[in-house]
């Protein structure tokens, strides 16, 4: 118990996030100096996009560590915790970690899918889908509004259901490791166990605007949660992924790929001839329009599959 306690502690795991951080960038450039010896740099100007998309969260969170540091999962699950409504668990129970990883995936697949079906949310998880290509930088090309409420799921709400913080920033560490593993271009299959676990094809049907593959594969550990909820979809060998958004993107732009989406609902709620249809365009999935213009995925899916008409 007594190696478990050193090992399993706020600050010894913060430093491990930290070095988990750094190892991604490291890695993301290994992976583009890669790319660039094999000549599988599709678009240079993407690449730089993401690369200082990455230098202005970090800009961002270390001049507004005021905002950041109490809203960061760690700070989150350790001050919500003692609000807990029951208590599962220490990290010395299997029991405990085994729960702290299905609420943890739970949390992470509402809020993720809250992100693809609320158009104000999909504003702010769009840059992350934008690239139209898969690598480790894609994978830290996130919106500086997201990150601020991200760990509200990832951290406040496991704590309130009663997951250890520890075990909280354990399996934090674990998805940010991983989250480098499904972002990387290399192929990586993982035999029987791509059955049980999120692998990077799963994670590229996610990145996929193909119609097939658009808002599936939620998660990003286990295929616990998309498989009970109806959104898992495996990669089809005669569907390859086409990434990127279905909106015409200059992904060279760090501008029009993190705030070109706010942008198209800025112009949506000028056409809106009411409070209601406002609201509608906030609030409801993309694709909503008050004069049936555009199409939500979920018709286009259904229209598609023939289960509805057009
Ligand atoms: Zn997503
Ligand atoms: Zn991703």
């Amino acid at each position: 118990m007594s190696t478990l306690t050193s090992i399993f502690n706020i600050e010894t795991l913060q430093s491990i996030l930290s070095i988990v951080f750094l190892s991604a960038i490291v890695l993301g450039f290994v992976e583009l100096v890669i790319h660039y010896y094999y000549k599988k740099v599709r678009n240079k100007r993407e690449r730089g996009m993401t690369v200082f998309s990455l230098f202005i969260a970090a800009v961002f969170v270390n001049l507004f560590g005021f905002v950041f540091v109490p809203l960061s999962i760690g700070f989150l699950a350790v001050n919500i915790s003692p609000f807990a409504l029951w208590e599962l668990g220490g990290i010395g129970t299997v029991w405990g970690w085994t729960a702290g990883l299905v609420i943890y995936e739970l949390s992470h697949w509402v809020v993720h899918m809250a992100s693809h079906k609320v158009r104000l949310l999909w504003c702010m998880h769009a840059p992350h889908h934008a690239p139209e290509d898969m690598n480790i930088f894609v994978g830290h090309n996130l919106s500086v509004f997201e990150i601020t409420y991200l760990p509200i799921f990832l951290g406040a709400v496991p704590a309130l259901l009663g997951v250890d913080p520890i075990i909280i920033v354990a399996i934090n560490v674990l998805d940010q490791i991983w989250n480098i593993v499904i972002h990387c271009s290399a192929d990586m299959r993982f035999g029987f166990l791509r059955h049980f676990i999120i692998t990077p094809n799963h994670h590229r049907v996610h990145h996929s605007k193909n119609l097939v593959y658009m808002d599936t594969n939620y998660t990003t550990l286990i295929l616990l949660w998309d498989t009970i909820l109806g959104t898992r979809v495996d990669i089809k060998e005669d569907e390859p992924p086409i990434y990127g958004i279905t909106r015409d993107t200059n992904t060279g732009s760090y501008l029009n790929t993190h705030f070109g989406e706010f942008k198209e609902l800025w112009k949506d709620l000028k056409t809106a001839p009411n409070i209601r249809a406002m609201m509608c365009y906030i609030f409801l999935p993309p694709g909503w329009s008050h004069d049936k213009s555009q199409m939500s995925t979920v018709k286009t899916q259904k229209i598609a599959a023939g289960l509805v008409k057009g």
